[in-house]
C-alpha cells in the first residue's frame, strides 16, 4: 500500500481535534487531573527511520504504564526466563490495579503488565541496587533506547504517586505475603512510582519503541536491545496484555501491539513496519486512551500495518 504518512497522521491529527467526545482524565493525582484534555500528539518513525509527527508530539507527558514495555525488557535482560516463575502471560480480564486474581492465583500476577505485575518486575531491578540507582538504571535504559538523554523523571508526579498509591501498597504486600516480593514494598514500590512518572513525548516514546519494530535491534547504536525471539514476545504480551481489561477490544480494532498508560499514551508497534506513539489524556471506561486508541485504529487502516493482515 502506498501512502504519504505525513498526510495520514496530519489528516488524523486534524480530524481528531475537532471531536468533541474526549473521554475523561485521570484525576488520581493533581499532576494528572490538571492535564488539558484538548492535547493530541501522534509520532511515528517508520523502519526505515523516517520520522511523521502531528499536534503535540514534541510535548512531554506522563508516560505511566507504558514504562511497564521498558522494565520487562529490562527484568528480561537480568534474570531471563525466571522472571516468568514470578509473573504469568495470560491476559487479566480485569482492571489495571485488581487485587481479586491474586489471592486465586497465590500472589503470582496474570501479567507483567497490570499492575501487580509490573510491580513484581520491579522488584527484580532492585535486586543488588538501591533504590536510587535502579531508578537511574530504568532512566538511563530508556535514554539509550530513544537515543535521547533529555527524558526526565517528573518528581511531582513520582511524589504525588507515592502519597495516594495506597492499592499499589495493597498489592506489594499480598504479594509479599505470598513470598513474591523480595524486598521491602516500600523500596519496591518507590522504583514503580518513579518509572511511571517518567515524562516522555510522542516522539521520543516512538523513538524508544523502535527496537520492537526492529526485531530487537537498536536502531541508531548498532547492536541488540533483545533477541528477536524476546522482541517477539514482549509484543505477544503488549498484544495480549497492553491494554488491561480493554485489549481483547483492542486488537479487534486495531490489530497491533501497543501499551498504554492512564496519562493518555499508548505505545504501539508495528513489527518491521515503524513505531508509534499517540497522547491523547483522555480516557475510555477501562483506562484506555480515548481518542489515542481511535487514532491508531485510523492509522493501521490506511497504513495496512495491523499484523493480521491489511
Ligand atoms: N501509576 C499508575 C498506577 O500504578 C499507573 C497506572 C496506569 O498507567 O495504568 O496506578
Amino acid at each position: 500500500m502506498t501512502t504519504d504518512l505525513d498526510d495520514v497522521v496530519g489528516s488524523i491529527a486534524a480530524e481528531l481535534a475537532t471531536w468533541a467526545e474526549r473521554g475523561e482524565v485521570a484525576t488520581y493525582i493533581p499532576q494528572l487531573a490538571h492535564v488539558d484534555p484538548a492535547r493530541f500528539g501522534l509520532a511515528v518513525i517508520t523502519a526505515a527511520g523516517t520520522t511523521h509527527l502531528a499536534g503535540d508530539a514534541d510535548v512531554a507527558f506522563s508516560i505511566q504504564s507504558v514504562s511497564k514495555v521498558f522494565t520487562l525488557t529490562l527484568a528480561l535482560g537480568k534474570v531471563g526466563d525466571a522472571l516468568w516463575r514470578r509473573v504469568g502471560r495470560e491476559p487479566s480480564g480485569n482492571p489495571f490495579n485488581s487485587i481479586v486474581q491474586l489471592e486465586a492465583e497465590k500472589g503470582i500476577p496474570r501479567n507483567p503488565f497490570i499492575n501487580a505485575g509490573a510491580i513484581v518486575v520491579t522488584d527484580t531491578l532492585l535486586a543488588g541496587h538501591a533504590p536510587k540507582e535502579a531508578i537511574g538504571e530504568i532512566l538511563r535504559f530508556v535514554r539509550h533506547l530513544a537515543d535521547d538523554d533529555e527524558i526526565f523523571i517528573d518528581d511531582a508526579v513520582a511524589r504525588s504517586e507515592t502519597a495516594t498509591g495506597h492499592r499499589n501498597v495493597a498489592l506489594a504486600n499480598y504479594m509479599r505475603a505470598f513470598g513474591n516480593l523480595d524486598h521491602d514494598p516500600a523500596l519496591t514500590l518507590g522504583v514503580y512510582f518513579h518509572q511511571c512518572a517518567i515524562a516522555m513525548s510522542c516522539r521520543q516514546l516512538a523513538a524508544a519503541g523502535r527496537y520492537l519494530a526492529l526485531d530487537g535491534r537498536h536502531p541508531t547504536a548498532g547492536g541488540r536491545v533483545v533477541s528477536s525471539e524476546r522482541a517477539r514476545r514482549i509484543n505477544a504480551l503488549m498484544l495480549t496484555c497492553g491494554h488491561y481489561d480493554g485489549s481483547g477490544d483492542f486488537a479487534f480494532r486495531v490489530g497491533v501491539p501497543a501499551k498504554s498508560g492512564v496519562g493518555g499514551g499508548i505505545l504501539a508497534v508495528a513489527p518491521g513496519k515503524a513505531s508509534i506513539a499517540v497522547w491523547s489524556p483522555g480516557l475510555n471506561r477501562v483506562g484506555n486512551s480515548l481518542l489515542g486508541s481511535i487514532a491508531l485504529e485510523k492509522l493501521v487502516k490506511a497504513t495496512g500495518w495491523s499484523i493480521f493482515g491489511p
